[in-house]
């Protein structure tokens, strides 16, 4: 399976022109890469914008709502995301839950819209608090709460992000695990997702590690943290520092 590289753009940029420009530095870094899935994740303003300048790259969005239709003012359901051809979606990211009181069971009826219409949540999972060694429970806790009686039959579109919120650069004292660590992330993510659903589950889902990524980083997190991609925050508003991150990640098991 291809490596994925998620660029979540947050609130930012603050113009559609810019957000364009943005895209399409990226967009053109692509031309010399292979073997690799990039998505970008702009605010819902800026998508079709940028829809009508990407090929290569796909885009996603930063939210979803539960509900297929109806009375949710401010919100924005999986249909209108499919219409126009909007396929990942980033959920259960921390700064929705530090800010909007985004809960465990908001997110699993968000991961369950998703994945019962053939899209794919990058569900994010990680604890507030550095730990030492093993990777903390509550980890398993939000996987478990997200996936809470999702058939194994919609499990394929799934990607978990592993983003330790300690180590999201916009945290204060924010520094990126280590690569072993992420790599104990991995193991202890499979092990759940296997006690959950089965081993060929627990052995294929799809997992990136999220938190500081930046070029002189990824190459670690993929080979010896063994995760499947990254989901870039601040280093992805860098044109040039993003396509970097994705040169690397792309020349990873060549
Ligand atoms: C994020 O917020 O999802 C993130 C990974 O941010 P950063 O790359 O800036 O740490």
């Amino acid at each position: 399976m291809k490596k994925l590289i998620v660029a979540n753009w947050k609130m930012n940029p603050d113009a559609p022109g810019r957000a364009v420009v943005l895209a399409n530095k990226i967009e053109q870094s692509l031309a010399r890469v292979r073997n690799i899935e990039v998505v970008i994740a702009p605010p819902f303003p800026f998508l079709l914008p940028i829809a009508a300048v990407v090929k290569r790259a796909k885009l996603g969005a930063q939210n979803v709502f539960w509900e297929d239709a109806g009375a949710y003012t401010g919100e924005v359901s999986w249909h209108q995301l499919k219409h126009i051809k909007i396929n990942y979606v980033i959920i259960g990211h921390s700064e929705r839950k530090l800010f909007l009181g985004e809960t465990d069971e908001m997110i699993h009826n968000k991961v369950h819209i998703l994945l019962e219409n053939g899209m794919t949540p990058i569900l994010c999972v990680g604890e507030r608090e550095r730990m030492d060694d093993d990777i903390p429970e509550i980890v398993g806790t939000q996987i478990k709460a997200a996936l809470k009686g999702i058939k194994k039959t919609f499990i394929k579109k799934l990607v978990i992000a592993y983003e330790p919120i300690w180590a999201i650069s916009t945290m204060p004292d924010a520094r990126p695990d280590t690569p072993a660590s992420a790599f104990r992330a991995v193991v202890y993510i499979r092990k759940i997702m296997s006690e959950l659903y089965d081993r060929s589950v627990g052995e294929e889902v799809r997992i990136i590690y999220g938190g500081s990524v930046k070029a002189k980083n990824i190459r670690a997190f993929l080979e010896e943290g063994r995760m499947q991609g990254a989901l870039v925050g601040g280093a992805s508003l860098d044109a040039s520092e993003f396509a970097e991150i994705v040169t690397c990640a792309s020349r990873v098991g060549m």
